[in-house]
């Protein structure tokens, strides 16, 4: 039995595909202006976890994850559009900017053994879509015109409000947010008119005039079009909650008439550098790429991911990714000299199930491991590790392949050849300059075996 907390019930409930084919899923996906930092990372750790728990169980999965391209603006409603905002900075078009962040973040999440899904989904390839669901939304009495746009008027959904806790028109945190002609606060718009006096890159003709969609009518329009009116899982971070999945759910389920249109939502905790949320606005953002050049691997930062479960915050700080990466060889070292037997140890696997059939309790099923790789008497140990590694997508049985240097393998060469020649003193001095390079030389005979030393 798998249970997974849905954020809009705010319980754990009995997870149960809507249909017998395949489990559909959709993912809140990157504004694709700049790089996507460790936080925004997370999420998709979280979402591919997801999915491996979820295959793992036998099922199909269809998943969608979502490109936007147009659109974000800065002050939620209002202020500039991110995406054309940074093509203006770097002088380039909308496309170069869009192509290479997404480029960056496709990257990323390869290093990390993130599964792609099934579709990525732009924005900006779905303008179609998007107006047909603004238009269905006008004929059901649920938007209204003001003169920068078609706004969706919240007072007439009688669900608004229900993820979040919070009654319409009411304020988010006290935070001060510009009304403009809006008739409620928590209305938001759904098509934007192009400014007059403004150039834009992208801008299509609709219905209402000339403009863009708002940020979050792309999510309805292409969920609904690509996983149909009912969805199994929706997934974003702890901060869509609030503004923009209780959006979602106002569009879909008014423009649809159904409820509720998502089974779970599911929501992950923020990644916390210093106590405070990474975020760019902020100034404290951390990509994987600075993460490995400060000496760690991104299966470091997977790893790392797994040791907090997923909807609590996670304290980013070296010394917490230093233990992940310590503790993760040393699980990889351990299962190195482990026979595989070609058995299945039933006992810890169904301890492992329990634990990621139990709201993936991660840090749980890490533990499952470890108390297996202990267990002295426990047999089928490698057969285990590789169905639990289905999950944890670590590459726990994968060896190291890493390329030797020409110089250090030159030098083991001559080392050899000192040997052979009872050199010993001189192929001792070569042993040494080997340990300088980083390496480590096993004599195996006459032969050698190279290994690369692990920075302590
Ligand atoms: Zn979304």
């Amino acid at each position: 039995m798998i249970r997974f907390y849905d954020s809009y019930s705010k319980r754990k409930k009995v997870f149960k595909p809507v249909e017998e084919d395949y489990v559909k899923i959709y993912t809140c996906g990157p504004t694709v202006y700049w790089h996507q930092h460790i936080g925004n990372l997370r999420a998709y750790i979280f979402s591919d976890t997801l999915k491996r728990v979820i295959l793992y169980a036998g099922h199909k999965v269809r998943h969608v994850i979502n490109v936007t391209d147009v659109g974000h603006l800065t002050e939620d409603d209002f202020g500039e559009d991110k995406v054309e905002k940074r093509a203006k900075e770097e002088k380039k078009t909308v496309q170069e900017i869009t192509n290479f962040y997404f480029s960056r973040f496709k990257n990323d999440l390869k290093k990390l053994k993130v599964i792609e899904p099934d579709f990525w989904l732009y924005a900006t390839e779905h303008i179609r879509e998007q107006i047909e669901l603004i238009k269905k939304l006008e004929e059901k009495g649920y938007t209204y015109i003001t003169g920068d746009g078609v706004y969706f008027d919240t007072s007439k959904f009688k669900y608004y409000g229900k993820l979040s806790n919070k009654k319409t028109g009411e304020l988010i945190g006290g935070k001060r947010i510009k009304i403009g002609e809006k008739k409620n606060i928590t209305d938001f718009a759904l098509w934007k008119f192009s400014k007059p006096e403004e150039k834009r890159q992208q801008e299509w003709e609709s219905p209402w005039g000339r403009g863009f969609p708002g940020w979050h009518i792309e999510c309805s329009a292409m969920a609904i079009e690509y996983l149909g009116k009912r969805i199994d899982i929706h997934t974003g971070g702890e901060d869509h909650i609030h503004i923009h999945h209780e959006n979602e759910i106002a569009q879909s389920e008014a423009a649809l008439g159904v409820h509720p249109w998502v089974n779970f939502w599911m929501h992950v905790g923020f990644l916390l550098k210093e106590k405070e949320k990474m975020s760019k606005s902020k100034g404290r953002i951390l990509t994987l790429s600075e993460v490995e050049k400060l000496g760690f691997s991104a299966m470091d930062f997977r790893f790392l991911n797994f040791l907090t479960h997923y909807r609590k915050q996670l304290h980013w700080s070296i010394e917490a990714i230093e233990n992940a990466k310590t503790s993760l060889l040393r699980i990889k070292k351990i299962i190195e000299n482990i026979k595989d037997d070609g058995r299945i140890n039933r006992e810890y696997l169904k301890e492992f199930e329990e634990r990621i059939y139990d709201d993936l309790d991660m840090p749980g099923a890490v533990a499952v491991l470890w108390k297996l790789l202990r267990d002295e008497k426990a047999n089928g140990k490698i057969k285990t590790i590789e169905k639990m590694d289905s999950v944890f997508g670590l590459g726990l049985l994968e060896k190291e392949n890493i390329k030797i240097p020409d110089e250090v393998l030159e030098l083991a060469k001559k080392r050899s050849e000192l040997r052979k020649q009872k050199k010993w003193l001189e192929a001792d001095e070569i042993r040494e300059k080997i340990a300088s390079l980083g390496w480590k030389i096993d004599d195996v005979g006459f032969d050698w075996k190279l290994e690369k030393l692990h920075k302590p």
